[in-house]
């Protein structure tokens, strides 16, 4: 712990995300947010489209690859997610079917075909906000992210925003009804 550093005491102004954690990691936290907030309002997007609201980004060196949410009604394909959008737009973006170093950003647990893509990617970093209980397959219902047998197996951190996706998912449904 370096909280002490700065004369204060740890988890107080130190810890500027309110996260319990210090200094790089703090700053590493605040930048996961901030993507996570943009993936937030590309969630909006498909929202507003009739779609549900699911929202990704893939970022490199702090620089946005691709994005994309989800739009298999629209594209009329039932491979549009918005994890999938994202990595399509990135890898042709980069001219690359891998995108390692990356860190793909989406606003729910990634199902076991965004999973499967994650890994032919070679995607580094996975942070997502809201689990899966039906389709996840970072844990929830599925393991592929965290498979050993597969020859990649990306860093994974849940939870971020999670609160804020869960509540747009349920505003999305319940105006359904
Ligand atoms: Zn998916």
């Amino acid at each position: 712990m370096t909280g002490l550093a700065s004369g204060r005491p740890a988890g107080d102004a130190a810890d500027a995300t309110g996260d319990g954690l210090a200094d790089g990691v703090a700053e590493t936290a605040a930048a996961d947010a901030a993507w996570m907030r943009a993936a937030l309002g590309l969630a909006e997007r498909g929202a507003g489209a009739g779609e549900v609201p699911v929202g990704a980004l893939v970022v490199r060196d702090g620089q946005v690859l691709g994005e994309g949410w989800n739009r298999p009604i629209g594209a009329h394909d039932p491979s549009a997610h918005a994890e999938i959008v994202a990595l399509r737009a990135a890898c042709e973006r980069e001219r690359n079917y891998r995108l390692p170093g990356a860190t793909l950003y989406a606003t729910m647990e990634p199902c076991p075909m965004c999973a499967g893509a994650i890994v032919h990617a070679r995607i580094a970093r996975v942070v997502f906000a809201a689990r899966d209980e039906k389709w996840g397959a970072a844990g929830s219902v599925f393991d592929i992210l965290g498979a050993g047998r597969l020859n990649h197996r990306p860093e994974v951190l849940a939870g971020v925003l999670a609160a804020d996706s869960a509540e747009l998912l349920r505003a999305f449904f319940r105006a359904r009804r």
